[in-house]
């Protein structure tokens, strides 16, 4: 991209979930207006947008009418379909680049591309079949993940197994749904982090202090700020992030999950090229937010200030915790946002707040 987007310039982005409200809430704040590809009508970020295509992710038509509405493209989820965003990208930039997409939605892709980009994660085989688990629990001592190697999230499409025999596999594979696997080890971390960092398109860099993140089965529970992380290890894993970042040639904010080790190292579990749940805190604490990050780089603009003004823990109200809503606003230091889903759900991220507290010493 050489000129930045002038105000009024608008923005097109494929999903129109919570991150794609909260990217059109700060694509607004900063002039530019935004267009929503989604299948939903009136879609929580379509509320928000300028306009909304109503149509399917890889619907030519929509995609033609996106391409001729937008002036530049982003999206807020990692299964858009690579041949939709790459076919955009020969109409118009798309930021990240498609490249981000087709690693990030296979875990076996990603974590060979992590791997070359000498970042470590779990050791892992692919599984097509019940000989590939028996063989791939053997050399793993027994136990492991086994997960789809597509369309898994938020601990969907993963079986933990601990202690199975080579001849208690059959039938695994097919229960899985009979497509492509991944057996990762079974990771023994002390707790689980992430980085959320940015990349703008002359290659500057800028990441935000990392949050400490606990998952309640596979869903993000809660971030907490600041992570306590001993200095080396967030070094490395910072490095280790703009690392990925320089390899995917990467415009946009990332977000990189990491097992903290108890020697002090660390894995990386997985990347998501878009806005993180877990960087929902720097709407609260920070000047600059993940999103307003994102459009900055994508809108050509320079990156802007991460640090955080305050600490921080982020809560994901998840179901019926909405309901919590009304008495959360009554609390003071307490950043509530709620996503406009009309129909509330067991397992369905309807909302988060954010309790901040003045910058501790200890950082
Ligand atoms: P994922 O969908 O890969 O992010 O996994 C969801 C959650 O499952 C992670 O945040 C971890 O808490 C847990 N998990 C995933 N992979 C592993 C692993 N290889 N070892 C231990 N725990 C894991």
């Amino acid at each position: 991209m050489t000129a930045p987007l002038c105000p009024g310039a608008t923005i097109g982005i494929i999903g129109g979930g919570q991150l794609g409200r909260m990217l059109a809430g700060a694509a607004a704040r900063l002039g530019y207006k935004t267009v929503i590809l989604d299948p939903q009508p009136n879609c929580p970020a379509a509320q928000l947008a300028s306009s909304q295509i109503v149509g399917a992710y890889d619907d030519p038509t929509a995609l033609a009418t996106l391409a001729g509405s937008a002036d530049v493209v982003t999206y807020e989820f990692e299964n858009v379909p690579v041949a939709a965003a790459r076919s955009l990208a020969e109409r118009l930039g798309v930021l990240p680049p498609p490249k981000a997409l087709d690693i990030a939605q296979d875990r076996l892709t990603e974590k060979t591309f992590l791997n070359d980009a000498g970042i470590s994660t779990a050791r892992h085989f692919a599984v097509d079949s019940d000989a590939d688990l028996a063989a791939a629990l053997d050399a793993l001592g027994g136990s492991g993940v086994l997960k789809t190697r597509r369309l898994g999230y938020d601990g969907k499409g993963q079986r933990v197994l601990r202690g199975l025999a080579a001849g208690a596999c059959r039938g695994v594979v097919a229960a899985m749904g009979d497509v492509p696997l991944i057996l990762e080890e079974l990771v023994d971390f002390s707790f689980e982090f992430s980085v959320i960092a940015a990349r703008a398109a002359d290659g500057t860099v800028q990441a935000y202090d990392p949050a400490r993140n606990e998952h309640r089965e596979g869903i993000l529970r809660r971030s907490l700020v600041p992570a306590g992380i001993e200095p080396a290890t967030l070094a490395g894993a910072r490095a280790s992030t703009f690392a990925l970042m320089e390899a995917l040639g990467y415009v946009g904010v990332i977000g990189v999950e990491f097992f903290a080790l108890a020697d002090g190292g660390f894995l990386v579990n997985e990347f998501a090229p878009r806005v993180h749940n877990s960087g929902h805190w720097t709407d609260a604490a920070c000047a600059v937010s993940q999103f307003e990050q994102h459009i900055r780089a994508v809108a050509g603009l320079p990156l802007g200030d991460p640090r955080r003004h305050s600490n921080a823990v982020m809560e994901n109200l998840i179901g019926a915790e909405i309901d919590e809503a009304a008495d959360l606003m009554r609390q003071p230091d307490t950043v509530l946002t709620l996503y406009g889903k009309a129909e509330t759900r067991p397992g369905r991220k309807m909302g988060h707040v954010t309790r901040i507290a003045p910058l501790s010493a200890k950082g």
